[in-house]
């Protein structure tokens, strides 16, 4: 089980281990306001962090004791990793949630309206006209989402997040901080991803652990489609992270770029054996790729 609420010592010294570029970063306001609640954070991601460690207890693998899961609002998808008092803090961005519900609910919602032969589109597919207003309505909804996020405002909650979005979107978050579990089982230094070749393997090893601990975690016996979403949730989240830098400008500063880190995935799962989810999976996510530039247009407008 996880180690329940983050312990405030270790959350105050980490916001003072912060050096300045973060702290602008995240904003002196925000800080003020975390140094006011007492040092006090959430982790929505309890229940994704019980699945990890679920996954990682049955496949052998202690975690460390004094590790916590929690949110902060680093204004960055990849998630710290600190030491510090004796206590390992994993912490996922405070807007991440918000981003890839806004995100999968408007995938899902997208897809099931357009797509021949899927659900609601039935055997007559919607007129052109339709389709193009719908492929602008969502088009301008993942705009917003990622502006949402780039602002740090909490933004509105996704309105329809259907049992699709939902999965997928939770799927996402598993791999987001399986990825980190996977740099503190392999004993990586605790570094943002810097720019020389080692650096670049590291993120890509803690991407291999993310996904196997995604395979293991889907359960045989449900339905392909089921099995399919979870594969969909790393590829989700490459995309979103891809469109965030796209639209903020920092697309060329990354040297593991997320289109890297999506191919290399794709080797992962094809020398896993999961080719055929993989497939399905990346075609869930598909037109978030499709559309990227158009919405990267009218989210810098
Ligand atoms: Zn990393």
């Amino acid at each position: 089980m996880p180690d329940g609420a983050l312990p405030r010592d270790a959350v105050h010294a980490y916001v003072d281990s912060l050096a300045a570029p973060e702290r602008a970063r995240v904003g002196e306001d925000v800080l003020a306001g975390i140094r006011a609640g007492g040092y006090l954070l959430t982790n929505p991601f309890e229940a994704v962090d019980a699945g990890i460690r679920r996954t990682l207890a049955v496949s052998g693998v202690d975690v460390p004791g004094g590790t916590h899961v929690g949110a902060f609002p680093h204004r960055s998808l990849h998630a710290r990793t600190h030491t510090v008092e004796g206590a390992t803090l994993i912490l996922l961005d405070t807007g991440l949630r918000p981003l890839l519900d806004r995100v999968a609910a408007t995938l899902v919602a997208y897809q099931l309206t357009t797509a021949p032969g899927q659900r609601r589109a039935g055997p007559n597919p919607p007129p052109a006209a339709d389709r193009r207003q719908r492929r602008d309505e969502a088009d301008a909804a993942f705009a917003a989402a990622v502006l949402a996020f780039l602002r740090g405002e909490a933004g509105e909650p996704a309105e329809t997040l259907d049992t699709f979005g939902f999965f997928m979107a939770r799927s996402a978050e598993r791999f987001a901080l399986g990825h980190e579990y996977g740099h503190l089982l392999a004993g990586h230094r605790h570094a943002p991803p810097g720019h020389d070749e080692r650096s670049a393997r590291r993120e890509y090893e803690a991407d291999e652990l993310a996904a196997m601990l995604i395979l293991r975690g889907v359960d045989d016996a449900a339905e392909f489609r089921w099995r399919a979403l979870a594969v969909a949730g790393p590829f989700l989240f490459l995309a979103v992270e891809q469109l965030v830098n796209q639209v903020r400008g920092t697309a060329d500063e990354q040297h593991v770029s997320p289109a890297r880190r999506t191919q290399a995935l794709r080797t992962i799962f094809e020398q896993a054996g999961a080719r055929g989810l993989m497939h399905f999976a990346e075609a869930w996510v598909s037109s978030l790729l499709l559309r990227e530039a158009a919405i990267v247009r009218r989210a810098r407008a």
